[in-house]
């Protein structure tokens, strides 16, 4: 079989699109020699509370860090419960571990494949502290009826957004209907700094307590230790963490920042464009966004049902990378993990939505770096694929 793609031109999955003025940024910081966190964190901060319309913003390395400082932030700890989803990646459950509490698992929505509000009402305990639901794919959770259950039961919210940052309910963005949001900007998601995350609360003491714990606990004069208003002493005032963004992260996105917008734009017409080649296909094409609310469309998810499709979702995959595009799985659900299973006793079939999700679900390439003949590749592959049993 010839590949659809040249072998030279593979097409990687998730590859960001870089321009010019982030080079430059960077360029900036290597010119002025100030590389590590300065005024670029403080202005993509800035500009990033602008984006949301959220009160603070503080910049961290990593989304992961983002999701820990926020549980701990929200008084999690040993002993605790957090309510989450099967249907993300490991990061956002590694968080609640590394916290020191629990993470229990509540089924999705076959549909949304979402939290189910209902599964989430069951779960809950005396010990259940929080809930964290991850707005998947950049489709967003029933925030109304999850944040009624955290009022009814006294719970705090953390909102997984690494694939929604342009997540909207009306017009209230995905990350502000929480006591916490969580953004990642690793090198995959809609837009990106390398490395990078960003978290926004709803309190001002709550951002004050991220900023400490994100460097080393110090009083929050440190991260302007370095400046020129004259020598300034730091406290430790709490064992905290390294996970401040640096200068040279801030700089790519603050122009990543700048072309979110488009970047969207040509995502939804790569979305619009793949429902048509595949509308007649025997497979399953990912649900409409619901109406009054904005979706990131950071994941294009197909479902590979071999009864119908005549190939397995694992024969897809190979059949896709054989033709040089590049795809992914997102996600198997936390369940299938070895890990999780030895320490938590957690069984697949215990949240069968997540699990069947998990077993058929490819997602194509969708990044805003596609080119036009990229996206023919594409779909020339999957109508190969799965275009002959009927
Ligand atoms: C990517 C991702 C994370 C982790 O983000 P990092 O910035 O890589 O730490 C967490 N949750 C979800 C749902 C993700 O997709």
């Amino acid at each position: 079989m010839k590949p659809i793609r040249p072998n030279e031109n593979f097409l990687i999955f998730g590859s960001p699109a870089i321009e010019q003025p982030e080079i430059d940024e960077v360029m900036d910081c290597f010119k002025r020699s100030w590389l590590g966190t300065g005024p670029k964190v403080a202005k993509f901060e800035e500009d990033f509370c602008g984006y949301i319309g959220a009160p603070n913003a503080t910049a961290v390395n990593s989304c992961t860090a983002a999701l820990h400082l926020s549980l701990i932030a929200s008084g999690v700890g040993p002993g605790d419960e957090v309510i989450t989803t099967p249907m993300t990646f490991c990061a956002t459950a590694n968080a609640i571990i590394h916290a020191g509490a629990m993470p229990v698992l509540a089924d999705v929505d076959p549909q949304t494949m979402n939290l189910d509000p209902r599964e989430v009402a069951k779960k809950i305990t005396p010990k259940t502290r929080a809930i964290l639901p991850v707005h998947f794919a950049g489709r967003p959770c029933d925030m109304p009826a999850l944040v009624a259950l955290a009022e009814k039961h006294g719970l705090k919210i953390i909102e997984d957004c690494a694939h929604a940052i342009e997540t909207q309910i009306g017009e209230k963005h995905a990350g502000t209907f929480g006591d916490f949001g969580c953004f990642s900007f690793y090198v995959t998601k809609n837009i990106i700094t390398g490395e990078g995350g960003m978290v926004v609360t709803k309190r001002e003491e709550d951002a004050a307590r991220i900023k400490m714990l994100a460097l080393h606990g110090m009083s929050k004069d440190a991260w302007k230790r370095f400046s020129d208003e004259g020598y300034k002493h730091y406290q430790v005032v709490e064992c905290g963490f390294k996970y401040n963004m640096m200068d040279v992260q801030a700089a790519i996105g603050i122009h990543q920042l700048r072309r979110i917008e488009t970047y969207w734009r040509r995502r939804t017409e790569l979305w619009a464009r793949y429902n048509e080649a595949f509308a007649k296909l025997p497979i399953t094409l990912p649900a409409p966004a619901a109406p009054g609310t904005r979706h990131a469309f950071h994941l294009y998810s197909i479902f590979v049902d071999e009864s119908r499709c005549g190939i397995s979702r694992d024969a897809f995959l190979d059949g896709m990378t054989r033709h040089n595009i590049g795809v992914g799985v997102h996600y198997l659900s936390l369940p299938e993990h070895p890990y999780y299973q030895r320490t938590f006793g957690w069984r697949a079939g215990d949240f069968p939505n997540a699990m069947k999700i998990g077993q058929q679900t490819a997602s194509l390439p969708l990044s805003a770096k596609l080119t036009d003949d990229d996206v023919a590749d594409v779909i020339a592959a999957v109508r190969q694929l799965c275009g002959n049993f009927q």
